[in-house]
């Protein structure tokens, strides 16, 4: 198994549609000892049926725009597993609002919003998960789409937000490398979950990348799982500051 002894955090878990949920079924199966997070007490129910036949579950409530919720979940990581070897950050958010028409109808506040939820979460989760990693190095892998390097129809702010992740990814890598510590983010094509279905226009998003793709079809939660578990894996040791397509080839086509 290939995750055999580790410890790992998920973010982002909201329904078994989440992209976080394929990550967790794919390294769970490799063996890792897991605690995933949702947000907000009305997907707890759904969360803890999800992980229930888990082994040694740690299931944990986090909202990653709060420090305190966020010191909070490292503490209780801390306390009951000694340390951690990696961490998978499957979360964005933008207001339904900023993704139906155009961005330059951005709000300031819509823009915070989505910049903070989507993009600086990931450095306040790598601050906190770096000091539990230093011994025996570690892995952070986040989840960005093609809109943050192209114009994608309506994909507005959180384009912007994931270039800026995509930014971050590298600013990380050179920041953690040093202390042994991978920073990766893997660019999913679109897929039917919960905030995809905020993207106005995503059944359309669907048929062009279906009918266009090189591999000529969708992906899978399951797909991106499989990568996340590459790039949490030993098996990616040598690779760190590495944006991964898992979009079918769709990014390769320049018309
Ligand atoms: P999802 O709705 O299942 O997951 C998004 C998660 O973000 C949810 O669990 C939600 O509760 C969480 N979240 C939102 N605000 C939060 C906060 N303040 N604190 C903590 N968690 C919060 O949708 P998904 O498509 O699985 O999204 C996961 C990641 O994958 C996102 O970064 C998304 O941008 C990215 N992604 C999605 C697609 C797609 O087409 N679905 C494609 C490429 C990348």
């Amino acid at each position: 198994m290939l995750l055999e002894g580790k410890r790992g955090l998920v973010l982002g878990v909201a329904n078994k549609r989440s992209i976080a949920w394929g990550v967790a079924k794919a390294v769970a199966r490799e063996g890792a000892r897991l605690a995933i997070t949702y947000q907000g007490e009305r997907l707890e129910q759904t969360v803890r049926k999800l992980t229930g036949p888990m082994e040694e579950v740690l299931v944990a409530e986090c909202d990653v725009s709060d420090d305190a919720s966020l010191d909070g979940l490292f503490d209780r990581i801390g306390d009951e597993f000694g340390g951690l070897d990696f961490v998978v950050h499957a979360v964005a958010f933008a207001r339904k609002e900023e993704l139906e028409g155009q961005f330059v109808d951005t709000t300031r506040a819509g823009f915070a919003t989505a910049l903070d939820i989507s993009t600086y979460s990931l450095a306040a989760v790598a601050r906190r998960a770096a000091p539990m990693m230093e011994q025996s190095g570690g892995s952070i892998v986040t989840m960005s789409y093609l809109g943050g390097q192209r114009v994608v129809p309506h994909y507005n702010v959180m384009g912007v937000a994931k270039a800026a992740l995509e930014s971050s990814v590298r600013y990380l890598a050179a920041d953690l490398g040093p202390r042994g510590i991978r920073v990766n983010a893997v660019s999913a094509g679109p897929i039917r979950t919960l905030a995809a279905s905020g993207v106005s226009d995503l059944p359309k998003m669907l048929d062009v990348f279906k009918d266009r793709a090189p591999l000529r079809r969708n992906v899978t939660t399951d797909e991106v799982g499989d990568v996340a578990l590459f790039l949490v894996s030993d098996l990616s040791r040598a690779v760190t500051g590495e944006v991964m397509f898992v979009d079918g080839g769709f990014h390769v086509l320049g018309i």
